[in-house]
This record gives C-alpha cells, structure tokens and sequence, in this order.
C-alpha cells in the first residue's frame, strides 16, 4: 500500500482518518498540532500518543518535511534564498524577504511552468509537475526553521515558480491548511494570489470567499504587447480578462492588484501609460486600480532590458492610477525567482555533459 502525505491533509480529514482507525476524535487535534505547530519529522516524537498508534500512522502516513538543497543570504538585504528539494528530487525556490510588517515568503507552487512568458526565467524549462498542498506549506514551514517566533514568516506571496491557477486544487488546499486556527493558523489577508490570467480560474477563485489578495500579471495594456509577451493572452486576451477582474471584485469586494515588469522599449512609454489607464479605470466602479511596477529582472537568452520603474510610476500617476514601485531584493543572490533553480539544471547539465565527454 503507498503512503499517504499526512502534512496534506486538512483537519476534518485528519478526523475521518483517526475514527477510519478506530481513535477518538481528539487525536486528530492531537496529531494536527505534532504536525502543523510542533512540526516534528516522525510520529515517534508524538509523546502523548501510545507506541500502538504511532505504528499505525507509520504503516499508512509519512510526513513529508522539505530539505534544502542550498541557502543564499543577500549581503545588501535580508533576502534569503532558498533551494528547496523536494522528495522525488526536483527543485523548487522559496525567498524569505524582510519587510517593515514582517517576513514575507515567496513560494512556488508548480515545478516548472507550462504559461510560456517571454521574459521568465523558468519558461524555457518547461513544466515538470503540480506541487502538492504539502509542499508548498513545506516551503513556509522551512523558512521559518530556526527563526524566533517574532520573525516567523508573517506573510505568503504565491509568486515563485508555477502557475498558482493551474494547479488550482492544491493551491485551494494550501490555502485552507495555512489558515487552520488549529495549525499555522495565518490570516489569508496577508496572502497574496499572483495568476498570469487564467479566466475561468479567476472566476472560481471569486466563488471561495477566500480573503486573499489576487495579483493578475499583466504586463502591457494593449493584446498586441501582452500576447508577444505572454502567450496565455492569446487564449483570454485582455477585454476577458478585465471582464473576469470586474466580476471577481463585484463577488469579492477586493481590488486586485496589477503586477507590470518595466521593460524599456517595450511597455513603458507615455502611450503605454495611456493604455493602461483606459484599460483599468472601469474595472473597480471609479476606485482607483493599484499596480505594482517592478523594472524586469533580464534574463539569460532575452534580450529584454529594464525600464524606468520611477518615471512609468509618475506617467500612470497622471492617468488617476495608483502605483508602486516594487524594491527588487536580494540581486546579489538570484532571488528574481526562477533563476537559481535554472543556473543549479544548468550547471548540473553541464557537469554531466563534461563527464559525458
Ligand atoms: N505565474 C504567476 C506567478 C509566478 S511569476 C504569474 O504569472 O503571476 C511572479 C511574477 O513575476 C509575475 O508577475 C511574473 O510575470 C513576474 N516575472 C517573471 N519573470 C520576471 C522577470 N524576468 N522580471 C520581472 N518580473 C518577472
């Protein structure tokens, strides 16, 4: 019989399973806290369950706890960069950056990604599979390790490698087990959502009544720019995106929060402001839209090049849109996410093809 994850399952799951065991229901809490607030690796360490129950939960759970494969602390912040391994041996990268308000992690949710953007570094490599609910509470729980409960990791962004949307199940579930009062126990108003805009996606994510706070990357306001940018917009270009933003804040009552990679030449020009302002000042009923400016990260094998964050900001302040330029962090650890897991496939490809030689 295979194992099942046990750090996948939500407490009334927990329940079922202990009562499926012929156990009290207080277990489940009991097992629920060694596992998501005590965050031991083995049921052995659970002291106030008896050696029989133990050997229960051995023969049909594991506890699937992440290592990491390497950390990297910035010397001009406190970004720490995280390789994390997961148990099949793939890879995914967790930042841990400091702000004012707290520690914010950064996680990814897919190893790989299928959205195919242009300026990403972990487009060329493809989508290898989802990350379990697990996982990605895994990532969190392991930038918390060592740290006192003040700097535990105070807030979620869902904007590392993968595609949240398109791994919506477990993104649903991590959002449901981090919440848990019995658990982690964080409020999902400090969670944010980042999505490429997956339409249909965006429109169930408005059915959860989740308080999260959904980002839509968009990147440029005209489809011309946004689908030589980002191919997903050639699937839902941007008249339903926009509709499917409107609907989510008419459901929802939260703004969403427009991410835009500065890239010069490109989407940064007086009339790509322009476009973005008549583009986003419907969409919430006359309050202003909120975006987020970061200049793009350049990549290996783009040519793309940064473009002024601070000027773009004051051209979108004349169109009533809020914006805010995003402090790029960590630069001198690769925290752009995606690119240390691309330079470690990169350089583990280059030591095989030397020993191959
Ligand atoms: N797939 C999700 C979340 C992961 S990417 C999404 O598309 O939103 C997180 C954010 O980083 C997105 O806004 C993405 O467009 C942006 N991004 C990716 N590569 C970048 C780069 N080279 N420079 C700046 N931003 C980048």
């Amino acid at each position: 019989m295979e194992k099942t994850d046990i750090l996948n399952l939500l407490p009334e799951e927990l329940a079922e399973e202990c009562k499926a065991m012929g156990a009290p229901a207080y277990r489940a809490k009991q097992l629920f806290r060694w596992l998501h607030v005590r965050r031991v690796s083995s049921f052995a360490e659970m002291t106030d369950l008896s050696k029989q129950f133990q050997q229960e939960l051995q023969k049909q759970f594991y506890i699937n706890r992440l290592k990491m494969q390497q950390t990297l602390a910035s010397h001009v912040d406190d970004t720490v960069k995280y390789l994390c391994r997961l148990s099949d041996g793939n890879c995914v990268e967790t930042v841990r950056m400091a702000y004012h308000h707290g520690a914010t992690a950064c996680i990814s949710t897919q190893v790989g990604c299928k959205m195919g953007c242009t300026f990403c570094a972990s487009a060329p490599l493809g989508f290898v599979r989802n990350l379990t609910a697990s996982e990605m509470l895994g990532q969190i729980y392991a930038a918390d390790e060592g740290c006192p409960a003040s700097e535990r990791i105070a807030g979620v962004v869902l904007m590392g490698i993968g595609e949240p949307l398109d791994n919506y199940d477990n993104v649903i579930r991590f959002l449901r087990l981090i919440s848990c009062p019995e658990g982690r126990n964080m409020s999902l108003r400090h969670v944010s959502l980042s999505t490429c805009g997956l339409v249909p996606m965006i429109l169930r994510l408005a059915q959860e009544a989740l308080p999260v706070t959904l980002a839509v990357s968009l990147h440029a306001a005209t489809d011309d720019v946004r689908s030589a940018l980002m191919p997903i917009n050639r699937r839902y270009p941007l008249a339903e995106l926009m509709d499917a933003c409107r609907s989510y804040f008419a459901a929802t009552g939260r703004r969403i929060t427009f991410e835009y990679a500065v890239i010069a030449g490109k989407n940064d020009t007086p009339q790509a402001a322009a476009e973005l302002g008549t583009l986003l000042r419907p969409v919430f009923s006359g309050q202003r839209p909120h975006v987020n400016l970061i200049p793009v990260n350049p990549v290996a094998g783009t040519d793309f090049q940064a473009g002024s964050a601070q000027r773009f900001r004051k051209l979108l302040e004349r169109e009533s849109i809020n914006a805010t330029v995003r402090r790029t962090l960590g630069e001198d650890i690769q925290a752009g996410c995606g690119q240390l897991r691309r330079n470690t496939l990169e350089q583990t490809a280059n030591e095989t093809n030397l020993k191959g030689a």
